[in-house]
């Protein structure tokens, strides 16, 4: 009569199995292929199209596997059969040999708590990384898939299976071996527990390339290890699930990540922060717990730390894709090198990660792009990829490092203000468009102002005191020289240009370098004395615009302008301003004029370029906090940027009209 030994892996079915072979009306085969063959079988033979074409016979079916089972063990002449496999309990399996057994399969499962039998892989094989053993290792999985195939075929047949803990087995093995028997329906045996041979021999270094993982020992008695000790904080983790015992599940204790995640849940970001600090002091090896830190250092404007953290989740599988298999190193950001970019997640956060193409390409990279196929002929014209190809290709394609999509921010070492808030992926070009001109150049040359008028951006924010860089100033001018440029230069967009002191000589070597430029200065004027304004008249400056924000001509202006010969006063403009009329900041402050998104055109990045005290490039006088970077005179020059993609995107779109869709114009009353 053929019988059924399954249950989990180091839960005693090889001792099970060594202690029933000494009856010797018995046979225990060793781990069987047995239940594979059969399914094969009946895979094949319901499928063939002979059989299909005729109707598939249950019968013959069953027939079929009765003789295979039959075959298996012709050659055996003990009473008791019993095979060994861990698929045996599988609810279909149980149903069907059922039929070829003609009554109900009995099986006999041995079983342990999980996280002992992973403590008991744990010590023989001796692992590096214990946790990714546990949750990625072919045994684990061996393990966890053994362990819900034997529940499932529990849950729907009880009386099939009869369990054999391994605690009682190796305390009161002649009971448990009573046990079997009685389940069997076969005569008790009187066993013998010292000098136990197994006859069952398991070829473990082919199958698991573990040897000796079905060793047992000749006598019965319980190792002497504590597998708390070695699973250590993963302990807790795999414990409860032993359905066999009938005893409700342990209740856990709520964990202090769980009180985190409650507070965070809660909004309570202040306690759960508190705990994140306490968590990384306790257990700074913990994952989870670092990955849960980073989105508060994250929100903390720590971008790069943060980061590194949330990097932490891809060994708990909660952030980004799975490895790629590649043995490539991840790249560090220097080497100039050809450099996979894998983009992860669905298919927004794959063209969110395509933004990193440029950037890695600018430091000297040759960009592969890995994405899903629906989105090859969208981003692959996007600015820096250089080749594309679909994920299920990303092995077969060469590179010498690698970056995870979601992870692009750590080896290009940005911090928030390094991210552009730029447009990177555009519609192809239109025949219709027009090259625009440059015709005036503002260039903030410092960054502070001495006031704080409510109708301006600077009134709620501090940008502190800063400058634009010598070098770019020079730059800029050296290559406007070299368009022949005869435009309007200023020196300011959020900035008071009187506050620095180099203006008079950038005003000469604009001179010197661009005789035909028409050099202007707009300002509050506060700073300005007549010696001052013959200064900058001396070294070239064509006009000054002098708002008065106080509703009259200030003193200061006032003297200079009784004191200027109705020749020079053409060169000096003082401006009453007038607060009523005052242009939006494209949503940063508060306006009289029409509503927003107009549908209107502007033509102000057709004909102007301006360059904050960074030497970015950004969108137009509007954009305060450089949202829309067009460019960086650091590493690009005047014409690459004024005829770059997103500068032509952004002028296409205002020529329909379109501002809705334009981040800034959307919000902008200017034009
Ligand atoms: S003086 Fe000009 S730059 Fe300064 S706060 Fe007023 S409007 Fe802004
Ligand atoms: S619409 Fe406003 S934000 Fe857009 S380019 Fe024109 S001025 Fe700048």
């Amino acid at each position: 009569m053929l019988y059924f030994l399954s249950g989990l892996p180091r839960s005693g079915s090889t001792l099970l199995g060594a202690l029933l072979s000494q009856r010797p009306d018995t046979y225990v085969s060793a781990t069987s292929g047995l239940t594979d063959i059969m399914g094969a079988a009946v895979t094949t033979w319901e499928q063939h199209p002979a059989t299909k074409a005729q109707g598939a016979n249950p019968v013959e079916g069953i027939r079929i596997l009765r003789a295979i089972a039959d075959a298996k063990y012709a050659d055996r002449t003990e009473e008791v059969l019993i095979d060994k496999s861990r698929g045996w309990p599988s609810p279909q399996i149980q149903k069907t040999m059922e039929q070829v057994l003609g009554k109900p399969p009995k099986i006999i499962a041995t079983v342990r708590p999980i996280a002992e039998c992973l403590a008991s892989f744990v010590r023989l094989i001796k692992p590096q990384d214990v946790k990714n053993f546990c949750k990625n290792s072919q045994l684990a999985m061996h393990l966890f898939s053994s362990y819900q195939n034997l529940k499932q075929g529990y849950e729907s047949a009880p009386k099939n299976i009869l369990f054999v803990s391994y605690d009682d087995i190796v305390n009161n093995p002649q009971k448990e071996l009573d046990r079997v028997a009685d389940f069997l329906e076969v005569d008790r045996f009187e066993h013998t527990f010292e000098d136990i041979k197994n006859p069952i021999k398991e070829n473990d270094a082919e199958a698991w390339n573990v040897p000796g993982l079905h060793d047992i020992r000749s006598k019965v008695k319980k190792e002497k290890y504590n597998p708390k000790e070695i699973l250590g904080e993963l302990w807790d983790h795999y414990q409860g699930g032993e359905f066999w015992t009938g005893k409700p599940e342990p209740k856990k204790e709520p964990q202090l990540i769980d009180i985190q995640l409650k507070a965070g849940l809660e909004g309570d970001f202040e306690k759960g922060w508190e705990i994140a600090q306490q968590l990384e002091k306790e257990r700074p090896n913990d994952d989870r717990a670092a990955f849960n830190r980073g989105w508060y250092l994250l929100s903390q404007g720590k971008l790069q730390e943060g980061h590194k953290l949330l990097d932490r989740g891809r060994n708990e599988d909660v952030f980004g894709n799975r490895h790629i298999g590649t043995i490539k190193p991840i790249w560090d950001g220097y080497k100039k090198e050809t450099v996979l970019l894998n983009l992860e997640g669905g298919l927004g956060d794959q063209i969110h990660g395509v933004r990193w193409a440029k950037d890695i390409s600018a430091k000297g990279c040759k960009v592969i792009v890995s994405c899903s196929s629906e989105l090859v002929p969208i981003l692959k014209n996007v600015e820096g990829v250089t080749a594309i190809i679909q994920h299920e290709a990303v092995l077969g394609v060469h590179h010498d490092s690698w970056v995870p999509s979601m992870s692009g921010v750590v080896p290009l070492n940005y911090e928030y203000e390094d991210l552009k808030g730029s447009p990177y992926i555009f519609k192809p070009k239109s025949k219709s468009y027009n090259e625009p001109i440059l015709k005036s150049l503002g260039i903030e040359i410092n960054s502070a102002c001495n006031r704080k008028c409510v109708w301006c951006p600077n009134h709620k924010n501090n940008r502190g005191v800063d400058f634009l860089d010598d070098k770019i100033f020079y730059k800029i001018i050296d290559e406007l020289k070299e368009m022949e440029f005869k435009g309007k230069i200023t020196f300011n967009l959020y900035n008071e240009p009187l506050l620095d002191k180099r203006l008079s000589t950038f005003i000469r070597y604009i001179r010197k370098n661009i005789p035909s430029t028409y050099i202007y200065l707009n300002t509050n004027g506060d700073s300005l004395n007549l010696d001052f304004w013959k200064e900058l008249r001396k070294e070239g400056l064509d006009f000054a615009n002098i708002s008065q924000y106080d509703g009259k001509i200030n003193e200061n202006i006032q003297k200079i302008l009784s004191e200027l010969d109705p020749k020079e006063k053409e060169h000096f403009g003082s401006k009453i301003f007038n607060p009523d009329n005052i242009c939006n900041r494209a949503g940063l402050v508060k306006s009289k004029r029409m509503k927003t998104p107009l549908k209107q055109y502007c033509n102000k990045p057709f004909s102007e370029l301006c360059i904050n005290y960074k030497g970015k490039v950004i969108l137009c006088c509007n954009d305060y906090f450089s949202a829309i970077e067009i460019g960086d005179l650091k590493k690009q020059s005047i014409k690459e940027i004024w005829r770059s993609e997103i500068f032509k995107y952004y002028r296409e779109k205002l020529l329909e009209g379109d501002r809705a869709n334009l981040e800034l114009c959307n919000l902008c009353d200017d034009f």
